[in-house]
């Protein structure tokens, strides 16, 4: 095998090994809490505060018309019970029933309110739990498919490792260098011919160059200076 297929082989490793990496990065940033879950229970929470407090005025109401049932059953008492006499006294009772009653009235229609509110909250509270149990759901079965992939990311790229390393031990250390620094300067260091062109820069490579590669040695493209392999 020429060293320039060997080359080639390391590079084609190399790029799986950088692949694997990203796709390992993709997955473990989907891994963790979801922001969307997040969202809901804090509207969950904030709805269950609020049938809370709703249930508490509905509780306030309801005493209040049922103290104010009591002082306008006796004060109808005292206006019908025909123990007062007096019509002044009478008046004043009659318009103290009056007024009681208009009270208990309001009341009555803040007590209707305050149900509707409560009805409508305690409604949406159960929507709002019914989306999260299902967001939960779909969230878990994500996160263990997202773990399984994982998983099977860092095996593939265990094995690549290996392989690079059994590759890279049959180069010379010093080749090894100049592909590195080709590497990091190019993203590549090995470029196919193809059609008498250097596939790293389209240029058309020379005859001396194109025989020097045919010949097998450690050629580099004169343009891109890439190490030249021909399949
Ligand atoms: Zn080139």
């Amino acid at each position: 095998m020429s060293i320039a297929q060997q080359l080639y082989q390391l590079q084609e490793v190399d790029l799986e090994l950088a692949a694997n990496q990203q796709q390992q990065a993709r997955v473990s940033g989907q891994l963790g809490e979801s922001q969307e879950i997040v969202r809901v229970r804090v509207t969950l929470e904030a709805g269950r505060q609020r049938l809370e407090e709703l249930e508490k005025q509905q509780h306030t109401v309801e005493w209040e018309i049922e103290d104010l049932t009591a002082k306008l059953k006796a004060t109808e008492e005292n206006l019908f019970g025909g123990r007062i006499k007096n019509p002044k006294e009478l008046t004043n009772l009659q318009r103290e029933a009056d007024e009681l009653k208009a009270r208990r009235t309001q009341l009555e229609d803040r007590a209707l309110e305050v149900m509707d509110q409560a009805e409508a909250t305690s409604k949406n509270i159960t929507e709002l739990t019914d989306e999260l149990s299902r967001l939960e759901a779909e969230w878990r079965n994500q996160q263990e498919k997202l773990s399984t992939e994982l998983a099977e990311l860092k095996a593939a790229h265990a094995k690549l490792s290996d392989e690079r390393q059994r590759l890279a031990a049959g180069i010379v250390p010093g080749t090894i260098e100049v592909y590195e620094q080709l590497r990091l300067r190019r993203g590549t260091a090995v470029a196919r011919v193809e059609q008498g062109t250097c596939r790293g820069c389209q240029i058309t490579l020379p005859t001396t160059e194109l025989q020097q590669v045919r010949g097998g040695g450690l050629v580099r493209c004169g343009s891109c200076g890439r190490i030249l392999f021909l399949a």
